[in-house]
Formats: C-alpha cells, sequence, structure tokens
C-alpha cells in the first residue's frame, strides 16, 4: 500500500487549501479563477486555449459542456 507520508513536492508542505477539492497544495501550484476569483488547486482549473483565461470547474462549467 501507499504510503501517505510520501507526498510529492507540489502536495508536500502545502500551506494552501483548494476552494474546490480542499487538498493542501504548494502557493506556486496554486490557481486563480477569472471569473470568481476562487483559490484553487492546478487540478480544479481549465485555462482556455483561446484566451488563456484560467476558469475553475465550475466556472468553465457553466460556460459550456467540457468534452471529456
Ligand atoms: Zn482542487
Ligand atoms: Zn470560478
Amino acid at each position: 500500500m501507499a504510503n501517505r507520508k510520501t507526498l510529492p513536492w507540489w502536495l508536500d508542505g502545502g500551506t494552501e487549501s483548494c476552494d474546490l477539492c480542499e487538498q493542501p497544495h504548494a502557493l506556486q501550484s496554486q490557481r486563480r479563477c477569472a471569473a470568481c476569483d476562487r483559490a484553487s488547486c492546478e487540478h480544479c482549473v481549465t485555462v482556455d486555449p483561446d484566451t488563456g483565461e484560467i476558469l475553475c470547474h465550475e466556472c468553465a462549467g457553466e460556460a459550456g459542456e467540457d468534452k471529456g
């Protein structure tokens, strides 16, 4: 079984907590939603390929259904 104490660097010592998945993460890997200004981890945001805008999954979901 995996040892829960062995965390990758982006989780280890994370001082920030994601507003969406509530996972701790390092500040360097934090993303902020352009629509709701919510701080979340990089796993909970989507970067629009056209505008480069960062949206959390909730805001991205409202904007349009994402395939996949
Ligand atoms: Zn998250
Ligand atoms: Zn958002």
